[in-house]
């Protein structure tokens, strides 16, 4: 796999309102100054301990996005590095998060991860629960709300997309609903296997890893 050979082709190939994630789990500091050479600074990872032996090397050279689930033991280190959390799902977490930040005299932007198959296991906010819990959150002075972000069920492709149309829609409803939410704009669906369906139903915010590096 050539990583930029891979990147360039993506990006370019991406309609101009699209954001690309590099997700960069499991990879190594290497890569990521392979990705940082394209230009591409914006990575997510999934675990915060990982991330945090990366962050020693980097910094801020990269945009640093939290992509996978965040335990409360984890907050206090979470908002030393990351710019934005996509997977906030609980009132708890968001205070705790908010109060960190605060600390730090940073704002911190949020998505709110929607469990959009409805998934008994799975994390993220019901969608029934989306508007209350937007609302809740809208009062913590240090976490900016910035959208909607979802995985949707292990399932082809194809099969994501009522997943992905129905995140697309609660995120435009808050959008004409909530006019107060001034930064309301990333909805981040889809990775390597289905990030073009979930440009179609409107993500603007893509999270790719295997097209990038090959399989992990
Ligand atoms: C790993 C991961 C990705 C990237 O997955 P690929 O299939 O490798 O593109 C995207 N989003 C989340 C939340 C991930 O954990």
């Amino acid at each position: 796999m050539n990583i930029s050979e891979n990147l360039n082709k993506i990006s370019a190939a991406l309609p101009k309102n699209v954001k690309l994630l590099v997700a960069t789990k499991s990879r190594s500091v290497s890569e990521i100054e392979q990705v940082l050479a394209c230009e591409q600074t914006l990575i997510g990872e999934n675990y915060v301990q990982e991330a945090e032996k990366k962050f020693v090397l980097i910094g801020k050279r990269a945009t640093w996005h939290l992509i996978g689930h965040l335990q409360k033991n984890k907050v206090k280190k979470a908002a030393r590095i990351f710019d934005l959390v996509e997977t906030l799902d609980s009132l708890e977490l968001a205070a705790l998060l908010d109060r960190e930040a605060a600390k730090l005299n940073k704002i911190i932007d949020v998505l709110i991860e929607v469990n959009s198959g409805c998934e008994a296991n799975k994390n993220g906010v019901l969608p029934e629960n989306v508007l209350a819990f937007v609302e809740a959150v809208a009062v913590f002075k240090n976490l900016r709300l910035r959208g909607l972000m979802t995985m949707g069920p292990a399932l082809p492709p194809k099969q994501l997309i009522p997943f992905f149309k129905l995140t697309y829609e609660l995120f435009q409803q808050i959008k004409n609903s909530h006019q107060g939410l001034k930064n309301w704009d990333l909805l981040s669906m889809g990775m390597s296997d289905s990030y073009l369906a979930a440009i179609e139903q409107g993500a603007n915010l893509v999270r790719l890893g295997t097209v990038i590096f090959g399989p992990r």
